[in-house]
């Protein structure tokens, strides 16, 4: 059982005052956290101590940021164990999968301890006798709230990009995965001076509470409702706002492509990690001549996957994180099927403890069904049959969303339709998940705003000053 503690103004196990949540297991029900709720007091007052430590971590030579954020990096390394145990006990994803959210996290961190210190802004000559420069300066205070899907990865990437560009910074992980958090929080912490990094504790009203600081950025990380709760608490206070947020990304699988192979990526899309990855396949658009294949394959998949809890290395399919949750997913499947969807495999709840559910296959959806259109986020595979390769376009296109779409084609020229015509932030050919370390991407609409990940990240937790500089009375130097 573990038993988290908030840091606040560089002190363990401050506050608390708001009661007490307890997490449980999703595998099994049982209790495996209790976590401190903070009162608005209390993160209140938490600012105004993070306040209290931005000038002199503003005023740290960025290599030696670097150099804190890579002692930090090993800090997790060596707790990396510890924290993919957390991550799988806290919301259930298999621990293969864990580890490697850590190791993601830990080369994010690395990466902009590198990148950190190497930035700078353009320089100008506007005239012989004068001097224009662009200064980085860090943007201060920054309230980094993140969500449970992949707790250590995620949040290395927006803890690491904001410390290491001289921010100090309220991390608030989510009411799910507390514990990792604190883990995480508490590898940081060691390699950083005291009141660089606060942790707060709670659920939403901490979030919301936090977003409604006099904070210099909120950086949110979840669900779409919350990011728009978000901009309208840092339209009241001045604070930037940047936002992570939810998706329902569209494959379009397109005539001549092996349906096996397209069946595997599929598959690979809609459950890995049960369907609970931001960029997750969630519709899929299958032209009519590959279409009674790739679904027989499709269910074939489904059906061959190992269901357990994560801790047992042969799962390939954990449970969803609690059953509120589940609710939601099967609540999507059953409205559909009550709309003419077919289930093809999946599609019950299970007996027995723990929120576990099916991978699912429905067949004969519509595009304007809300098991297409919204996000589902659990392990489901929605497929509509269209006529054509544009008419999957159009459809993927057409959405309140803007995160990422993936299209499985051997036409070059399809290809580039794909990546020009879809308005999202990341396009895939050929590929569902993958990408170059370091990649960044904007998601659009219902998916949030400004960059998240990638160098670009680091600009965004900055802010540039222009200085000009002449030479008194108008001469020269
Ligand atoms: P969530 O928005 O409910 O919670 C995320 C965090 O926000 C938590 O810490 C929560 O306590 C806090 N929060 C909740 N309400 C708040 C409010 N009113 N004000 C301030 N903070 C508040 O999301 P979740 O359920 O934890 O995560 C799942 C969602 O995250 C999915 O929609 C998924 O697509 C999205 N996600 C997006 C990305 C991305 O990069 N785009 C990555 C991972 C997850």
């Amino acid at each position: 059982m573990y038993t988290v503690a908030q840091l606040i103004g560089g002190v363990w196990g401050a506050g608390g005052e708001g009661g007490e949540l307890v997490v449980h297991d999703p595998a099994d029900g049982s209790p495996v956290t209790t976590v401190p709720v903070a009162t608005a007091d209390e993160v209140a007052k938490a600012v105004e101590a993070a306040r209290g430590a931005a000038a002199e971590w503003a005023g740290t030579a960025p290599a030696e940021r670097a150099a804190a954020l890579h002692r930090a990096a090993d800090a997790v390394e060596a707790a990396a164990d510890e924290l993919a145990q957390a991550t799988t006990a806290e919301m259930g994803k298999p621990l293969d999968d864990a580890r490697g959210g850590v190791a993601a996290g830990i080369g994010t961190l690395r990466q902009y301890a590198e990148l950190g210190p190497m930035r700078g802004g353009r320089t100008l000559h506007g005239a012989p006798s004068a001097l224009d420069f662009m200064a980085a300066e860090p943007r201060g205070v920054v309230a980094a709230i993140t969500p449970w899907n992949d707790p250590v990865a995620v949040s290395c990437g927006l803890l690491g990009a904001a410390l290491v560009t001289g921010n100090v910074v309220l991390y608030k992980p989510s009411e799910r995965t507390p514990a990792t958090g604190w883990l995480l929080a508490r590898a940081l912490d060691q390699a950083l001076p005291a009141g660089v990094l606060s942790l707060l504790t709670g659920g939403a009203e901490v979030g919301a509470a936090l977003a409604g600081q006099e904070v210099d950025v909120v950086a949110h990380v979840g669900s779409t409702a919350t990011g728009r709760a978000i901009a309208a608490a840092g339209a009241r206070t001045g604070a930037k706002v940047l936002l992570e947020n939810g998706g329902s990304d569209p494959l379009v699988v397109d005539a001549g492509v092996d349906p096996i192979w397209a069946a595997e990526q599929a598959a690979l899309g809609c459950f890995a990690n049960a369907g609970q990855i931001c960029v997750a396949v969630e519709r899929i658009y299958v032209h009519r001549d590959v279409a009674e294949d790739f679904v027989d394959a499709l269910v074939e998949r489904a059906e061959a996957l190992a269901v357990g809890p994560g801790r047992d290395r042969k799962t390939q399919l954990g449970p969803l994180v609690d059953r509120r949750h589940r609710d939601h997913v099967h609540g999507q499947v059953t409205a559909a099927v009550a709309d003419g969807a077919r289930v093809r495999t999946g599609g019950t709840l299970p007996d027995g403890p723990g929120a576990f559910y099916p991978a699912t296959v429905v067949s004969d959806c519509r595009h304007e069904m809300a098991l297409v259109r919204e996000e589902t986020f659990g392990p489901v595979a929605p497929v509509v049959v269209v006529d054509s390769f544009s008419e999957g376009l159009r459809c993927a296109a057409d959405s309140p969303y803007g995160l990422a779409a993936t299209v499985l084609t051997g036409s070059m020229s399809h290809a580039h339709r794909a990546w020009r015509e879809l308005p999202v932030g990341t396009v895939k050919v050929n590929a569902v998940f993958g990408g170059a370390p370091g990649g960044a991407a904007q998601p659009r609409r219902g998916s949030g705003q400004g960059f998240g990940y990638g160098p670009e990240l680091l600009d965004e937790f900055s802010t540039m000053k222009a200085v000009h500089i002449e030479a008194p009375g108008g001469g020269h130097w």
